[in-house]
């Protein structure tokens, strides 16, 4: 219980987008945690690409194109707001969570 609440505290960087590249073969190959990379044509916003908040090594690649489905919405980005919540099912595990004003949010 208390660890929720030192969390944020200890954790001052919020995320954010530290870099922009122009195509999705530009991606790194890891992105650091706490960071995401936007890839965006002149201002045509392509992708989001970050390593997922749980740490278990998986790249989270999100679609921002409006007509292409699913996709999502990037409110802000330093610090990171991400709309709607990220839902991924891999192998039994699910990682859902909403990114908002640079914080994670676990649901
Ligand atoms: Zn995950």
């Amino acid at each position: 219980m208390l660890a929720r609440w030192i969390r944020p505290w200890r954790r001052r960087r919020r995320w954010r987008v530290c870099e922009v590249v122009t195509s999705i073969h530009d991606l790194p190959q890891q992105i650091p945690y706490g960071e995401a990379v936007l890839v965006a044509n002149g201002r045509i916003m392509k992708w989001l690409a970050f390593g997922c908040p749980c740490k278990d090594d998986h790249q989270v690649l999100l679609n921002l194109n409006p007509s292409i489905h699913p996709n999502w919405t990037l409110k802000a980005s330093k610090p990171l707001t991400v709309s709607p919540s990220i839902d991924e099912l891999r192998g039994g595990k699910r990682c859902h969570y909403f990114i908002r004003d640079g914080y994670i949010d676990w649901t």
